[in-house]
């Protein structure tokens, strides 16, 4: 007779397709992680090879494939004082990540969760105290129903073996959607818009927790308040990166 696992291995499917995986497949993922793809969705969310700037994580035209700091960042460094990305914001990362943030696919945690915690261990990063995600306004957090930057900081603070901090910090302003603003309004858009607490952050090593970076303004203002609340460092940690090369 079959083990038990041995014939529930028969139903594993998928993560991202939900197509039946049979009883062989590559379990490991991308970077080993442990969550069941099928080959094609395995390849497609394999971290992208091909330069980015280290700082603000956008990519170089195919023809340049090494990691080095980009014009914008030389002049002018981040916010933050590190940053982990998994891949650009295209294809089936892009379907994923909206189906799971708009349509509520909580059933895809798991794997944004994975990617994330890969992303981070990838980096080679100093290690964080703790893991605070982007807060939602109360107002916002009641209509969505949940934080999807939450759901994806389980991933890397399981990883890590870090606590998630959630109340660290808090939106006291009800911004609008960012998407459709440009980048100096997204800026003006999120300005004062969130406080944190120095008696979680003070001194403290934070990795902030987003699912999608795109002009960066978002996570800036968040560093900003870390720092206001006495962070000694504020690292960042995104899924993914709109796509704009430098
Ligand atoms: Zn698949
Ligand atoms: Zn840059």
């Amino acid at each position: 007779m079959r083990p038990w696992f041995a014939l529930a291995r028969l139903h594993v499917r998928c993560r991202a397709c939900g197509r039946a995986l049979g009883a062989r497949h590559d379990e490991s993922g991308p970077d080993g992680l442990g969550v069941a793809l099928c080959p094609d969705c395995a390849r497609a969310l394999a971290p992208a090879a091909g330069g980015r700037c280290p700082d603000c994580g956008r990519s170089f035209r195919a023809s340049e494939t090494a990691d080095h700091r980009c014009p914008d960042c030389l002049a002018r460094p981040p916010a933050w004082d590190a940053l982990a990305l998994h891949g650009s914001y295209e294809g089936l990362l892009r379907d994923l990540l909206l189906a799971f943030k708009l349509r509520g696919r909580l059933g895809l945690a798991g794997l944004l969760r994975a990617l994330a915690a890969g992303a981070w261990q990838r980096s080679g990063h100093a290690a964080p105290d703790l893991v605070v995600p982007v807060p939602l306004h109360p107002a916002r957090l009641a209509r969505r129903g949940f934080n999807q930057a939450r759901e994806l900081a389980v991933g890397p603070a399981r990883a890590l073996g870090l606590p998630l901090v959630p109340g660290a910090m808090r939106r006291i302003r009800d911004t609008p959607t960012q998407s459709g603003l440009d980048a100096a309004r997204r800026t003006a858009n999120v300005r004062d818009a969130f406080v944190s607490e120095h008696r979680l952050v003070g001194d403290r090593h934070v990795l902030l927790v987003d699912d999608i970076l795109t002009t960066g303004g978002t996570l800036a203002e968040c560093c900003l308040a870390l720092r206001l609340s006495g962070a000694r460092r504020v690292s960042v940690l995104a899924v993914a990166r709109t796509p704009r090369h430098v």
